[in-house]
C-alpha cells in the first residue's frame, strides 16, 4: 500500500498515511484530522482536538449517567406510587387525590345522617347502624386523604428530582455534533 506524508492540521507534526485513508488520528497530539486532497495537494482539517474528543467523551459518559439516573428515578417512582394508587374491583388503578376522598366523606356522612335520622325516627336500634356508617365512612375516607396527601409529596419530591436531571440533560445535550458524532468515538 502506498503511503503519503500529511502535515497535521493541528500540531504541524508529519504523519505517512495510507493513500486511500480520510480520516486518521495525529499520533503526537491526538487530533482526529479528515484528509482532504487536491489535485496538487493533501492536507489535513482538523475535525477534532484530542481535548474536544475527551470533553465529548466525557459529556457522553455524563449524558449516559444522567439517562440512567432517570431510568432509575422513574423505576424507583413506579414502584412507590404502585402502593399508594387506588385499585377497584376489576384491578384499575387510579391516583388518589385529596378532592375524591372529601367527596366521598361528604356523601358518606350525608346518607348516613339520612339513614341515623329516618332509623331514629321509624325504629331507633336501626339509627346505631347509620352512627357506625358513618364512623366507618370517616376512617376509611380520611386514610384515603392521607394517603392522597402521601402520593402528593412523593409526586413532588418524584418531579422535582426529574426536572433537574432534564435540565442538565438539556445543557449537554445541545452541543453535540452531527457532523462528527459517528466518527473517532
Ligand atoms: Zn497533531
Amino acid at each position: 500500500m502506498d503511503l503519503e506524508r500529511v502535515t497535521c492540521g493541528s500540531c504541524g507534526a508529519s504523519l505517512d498515511i495510507p493513500e486511500s485513508t480520510d480520516y486518521v488520528n495525529c499520533r503526537h497530539c491526538g487530533s482526529s484530522l479528515h484528509v482532504q486532497r487536491t489535485d496538487s495537494v493533501v492536507f489535513t482539517e482538523v475535525v477534532n482536538t484530542l481535548k474536544q474528543h475527551s470533553e465529548r467523551l466525557a459529556e457522553n459518559t455524563e449524558m449516559l449517567r444522567l439517562q440512567n439516573e432517570l431510568e432509575l428515578l422513574d423505576q424507583e417512582w413506579q414502584n412507590e406510587s404502585a402502593g399508594l394508587m387506588i385499585r377497584d374491583k376489576h384491578g384499575h388503578q387510579s391516583i388518589p387525590g385529596k378532592a375524591s376522598s372529601i367527596v366521598g366523606a361528604v356523601v358518606i356522612v350525608l346518607f348516613g345522617l339520612f339513614w341515623t335520622i329516618m332509623a331514629g325516627a321509624m325504629f331507633p336500634p336501626m339509627a346505631l347502624f347509620g352512627i357506625l356508617f358513618i364512623g366507618f365512612g370517616i376512617y376509611t375516607t380520611s386514610r384515603a386523604y392521607a394517603m392522597a396527601g402521601r402520593y402528593e409529596s412523593l409526586k413532588d419530591l418524584h418531579d422535582e428530582k426529574r426536572a433537574k436531571i432534564l435540565s442538565r440533560l438539556r445543557t449537554l445535550r445541545p452541543r453535540e455534533d452531527s457532523k462528527t458524532s459517528s466518527f473517532g468515538d
